[in-house]
Protein backbone atom coordinates (compact mmCIF):
# COMPACT_ATOMS: atom_id res chain seq x y z
CA UNK A 1 0.00 0.00 0.00
CA UNK A 2 1.25 3.91 -0.99
CA UNK A 3 0.64 6.93 0.45
CA UNK A 4 -1.29 8.54 -2.53
CA UNK A 5 -0.22 12.22 -1.27
CA UNK A 6 3.04 12.11 -0.27
CA UNK A 7 4.18 8.40 -2.54
CA UNK A 8 5.50 6.62 0.66
CA UNK A 9 5.27 3.41 0.20
CA UNK A 10 4.45 0.12 2.81
CA UNK A 11 2.68 2.79 4.94
CA UNK A 12 0.23 -0.28 5.58
CA UNK A 13 2.47 -1.48 8.80
CA UNK A 14 2.66 2.65 9.97
CA UNK A 15 -0.34 3.87 8.67
CA UNK A 16 -2.13 6.76 10.69
CA UNK A 17 -5.60 6.51 8.86
CA UNK A 18 -6.52 4.27 5.83
CA UNK A 19 -9.46 5.27 3.16
CA UNK A 20 -11.23 3.50 0.38
CA UNK A 21 -12.04 5.26 -2.56
CA UNK A 22 -13.46 4.29 -5.72
CA UNK A 23 -12.55 0.60 -4.67
CA UNK A 24 -9.17 1.28 -3.83
CA UNK A 25 -7.37 1.43 -0.51
CA UNK A 26 -5.25 4.12 0.99
CA UNK A 27 -3.21 4.34 3.50
CA UNK A 28 -1.93 7.56 4.88
CA UNK A 29 1.78 7.94 6.92
CA UNK A 30 0.46 11.32 8.84
CA UNK A 31 -3.03 12.89 10.19
CA UNK A 32 -1.68 15.71 7.76
CA UNK A 33 -1.85 13.82 4.75
CA UNK A 34 -4.71 12.07 5.06
CA UNK A 35 -6.44 15.83 4.93
CA UNK A 36 -5.23 16.79 2.09
CA UNK A 37 -6.44 13.38 0.60
CA UNK A 38 -9.89 13.89 1.56
CA UNK A 39 -9.85 17.01 0.39
CA UNK A 40 -8.83 16.16 -3.42
CA UNK A 41 -9.41 12.18 -3.53
CA UNK A 42 -9.39 13.16 -7.04
CA UNK A 43 -5.95 14.60 -7.66
CA UNK A 44 -4.17 12.18 -5.82
CA UNK A 45 -5.92 9.08 -6.94
CA UNK A 46 -5.91 10.11 -10.67
CA UNK A 47 -2.01 11.01 -10.37
CA UNK A 48 -1.38 7.39 -8.95
CA UNK A 49 -3.61 6.01 -11.63
CA UNK A 50 -1.44 8.02 -14.45
CA UNK A 51 1.71 6.62 -13.30
CA UNK A 52 0.55 2.35 -13.58
CA UNK A 53 -1.04 3.05 -16.57
CA UNK A 54 2.03 4.55 -17.95
CA UNK A 55 3.35 0.97 -17.07
CA UNK A 56 0.94 -0.88 -18.74
CA UNK A 57 1.48 1.21 -21.65
CA UNK A 58 5.54 0.04 -21.57
CA UNK A 59 4.57 -3.68 -21.28
CA UNK A 60 2.37 -3.55 -24.25
CA UNK A 61 4.56 -1.89 -26.28
CA UNK A 62 7.19 -4.41 -25.68
CA UNK A 63 5.02 -6.91 -26.58
CA UNK A 64 3.95 -5.34 -29.82
CA UNK A 65 6.91 -5.59 -31.28
CA UNK A 66 7.40 -7.97 -34.03
CA UNK A 67 3.79 -8.10 -34.64
CA UNK A 68 3.58 -5.09 -37.59
ZN1 LIG B 1 2.25 10.67 3.64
Amino acid sequence: MKDPVCGMSGVEKSAVATMEWEGVQYGFCSQHCYNVFSKQPEKYARKDKEHSTHHKHDDHAHGHKGCC
